[in-house]
């Protein structure tokens, strides 16, 4: 989370623009927060460049409840291809499959979650309703840079993608996407709010089992209030969309990432003891894994980055070794901490 938004939010906390409620304590169905939500509305959509034909849902379940919410919105119970390329995809291909016929098109698995398999050489199935990717593998350390043009590949389904991971980080190019979903909690704000946005013509198709409060046309045409909505949630992602826009927005984030993507990859492969194995076309600039040549060294690197305030630098279990989450909020200050401790590190212990 950037500071300056947790230090505007905790000096509205108990008193919201004078209205005498904290946002906690609001109707979601009152003025003062329907303010909220419409300026959230209008701003990702400005961010993001989100067309008018595509509607912006806030919902909840995050993006593991997308995996079923998906597929029972758009399967019609049929085929849909997966792009197996880390633990994400992998998880949804799974999760699919309990509602429509998951095939997976192509998979990374055989060298570790690696690489990008090439679009052209994924078997979609004919006739599949859509063909789902993970655009971020954030455990994983695998970023589509490009998103696959299905109509040059022959194949006439909408791209679903979760970016749940790097929402925010780049632009993103909608006459690509049919379906893009998102939890908040990496990119945009606290856990409890998931981000969808989807085109109009993919509505009401739902399953006849699709709870109504994941029915997409249902959350749309109720302005995301069929329910209540996760609103404090969105008033904090509120406040990142217009810190977003005072960074110079997301062209200038991007910007930002890519430097200090490179700042990190640049001392891993440049130096003799850390390694990231992931193929240099597809390589994540917001989850950066890597590992220490000599594991014996893992705990002591740990235990000196957390003393030089650096946390959160652990592997995911199923990978091991380390991981570098730098998502929007990390200012490339903190990256550039972490490269001169990386090195320290090294000349004196590796
Ligand atoms: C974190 C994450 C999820 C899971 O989100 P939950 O909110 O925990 O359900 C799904 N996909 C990706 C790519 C993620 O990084």
């Amino acid at each position: 989370m950037p500071q300056e938004v947790l230090m505007e939010a905790a000096a509205e906390m108990l008193d919201w623009h004078g209205s005498g409620m904290s946002v906690m304590e609001m109707s979601h169905r009152g003025k003062e927060f329907i303010s909220i939500y419409e300026q959230a509305q209008a701003d990702l959509r400005e961010l993001l460049a989100i067309p008018e034909h595509f509607k912006i849902l806030f919902m909840q379940g995050g993006g593991l409840a997308e995996n079923a919410i998906v597929p029972l919105n758009l399967s019609r119970g049929g085929t849909v291809d997966f792009v197996v390329t880390g633990s994400w995809s992998q998880k949804s291909a799974k999760e699919g499959s309990r509602f429509c016929t998951s095939h997976v098109s192509a998979s990374n698995e055989a060298d570790g979650h690696t690489s990008l398999p090439d679009p052209a050489s994924w078997k979609l199935s004919p006739g599949s309703q859509y063909v789902h990717i993970c655009t971020n593998e954030t455990i994983h350390g695998v970023e589509f840079h490009q998103l696959p043009d299905l109509k040059a590949l022959g194949h006439d389904a909408p791209l679903v993608i979760d970016f749940s991971s790097h929402v925010a980080s780049r632009p993103v190019d909608w006459t690509r996407v049919g379906l893009a979903f998102g939890g908040a909690q990496k990119n945009l704000g606290p856990a409890g709010l998931t981000l969808v946005v989807v085109r109009e013509d993919l509505l009401g198709h739902a399953l006849p089992v699709c709870p109504s409060a994941f029915n997409y046309k249902t959350v749309a045409d109720n302005q995301s209030m069929y329910n209540t909505p996760p609103t404090y949630a969105i008033y904090i992602a509120g406040l990142v969309f217009q810190w977003l826009k005072r960074q110079g927005g997301i062209a200038a984030m991007e910007a930002r990432n890519q430097a200090k993507a490179e700042l990190l990859y640049g001392a891993i492969d440049g130096s003799q003891l850390y390694l990231n194995k992931v193929a240099h076309n597809c390589r994540s600039r917001m989850n950066v894994p890597f590992f220490l040549r000599d594991e014996r060294l893992n705990e002591a690197f740990l235990t000196g980055a957390k003393a030089h305030g650096l946390l959160q630098l652990k592997g995911h279990k199923s990978v091991g070794g380390m991981r570098a989450s730098i998502y929007n909020a990390m200012p490339i200050a903190g990256v550039q901490a972490l490269v001169d401790y990386m090195r320290h590190f090294e000349t004196t212990q590796g």
